[in-house]
């Protein structure tokens, strides 16, 4: 499957977006099956009931005006950065202006009852606020939505989640630009509501 050109990763030309990252911190594994491989994302009911409320996000009102400030609302807000060849779809983009400034808010909305926000979920909130800092956006912060327990995070990007996007922004492109297979995550638990357990676990599923 490598060709000439790909047998090793030295200068990466190609773009790799959030939710790769998000993928990546989940189990660089999902990279591999679906960026190497090309194995399109498996209709499990959790994948498709997420699509189906991603679909739904908000179709109130997109303009909210209030005293001093006037709040916009923008859905599936694109934005790519040049310099780290990063690029992401945001679910929702507040836009809150009042007379002296602008600023741009990412919310990230997902299904399901976990306890506390999960890093792959975070970083991937937190690589959209670096992609709208480095494209001039005014972002101090991002909301993590988890729809079903309807509960908010205020997610920052730190200097040490700038380095693990970094990272992972590198390690991806040198799984796929070398079809490098990572091996199965220590984490076994990930495994059984992972979209790609029949191919890695054909024998326990
Ligand atoms: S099934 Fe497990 S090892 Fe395979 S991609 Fe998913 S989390 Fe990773």
């Amino acid at each position: 499957m490598k060709t000439q050109n790909q047998k090793k990763h030295t200068s990466p030309k190609i773009t790799i977006t959030a939710e790769m990252i998000r993928q990546y911190t989940y189990c660089p594994r999902k990279i591999y099956w679906r960026h190497v491989m090309g194995f399109s994302e498996p209709k499990t009911p959790q994948v498709e009931r997420g699509k189906r409320i991603h679909k739904k996000i908000w179709h109130g009102r997109k303009t909210i005006k209030r005293k001093n400030k006037t709040q916009k609302i923008e859905r599936c807000y694109y934005v790519y950065d040049p310099k780290t060849q990063i690029a992401g779809t945001i679910d929702l983009l507040i836009i809150t202006k009042n007379n002296t400034k602008t600023e741009y808010t990412p919310i990230e909305i997902k299904t399901g009852f976990t306890k506390t926000p999960q890093k792959q979920h975070i970083i991937q909130l937190a690589t959209y606020i670096m992609l709208l800092k480095n494209t001039g956006h005014n972002t101090q912060k991002g909301i993590l939505y988890y729809k079903d327990k309807n509960k908010k995070y205020e997610i920052t990007l730190t200097k040490q989640l700038e380095k693990e996007i970094l990272q992972a922004k590198e390690k991806i492109t040198e799984i796929i630009l070398n079809e490098k297979e990572p091996p199965k995550t220590k984490t076994k638990k990930k495994c059984p509501p992972c979209e790609y357990n029949k191919l890695c676990n054909p024998t326990n599923t």
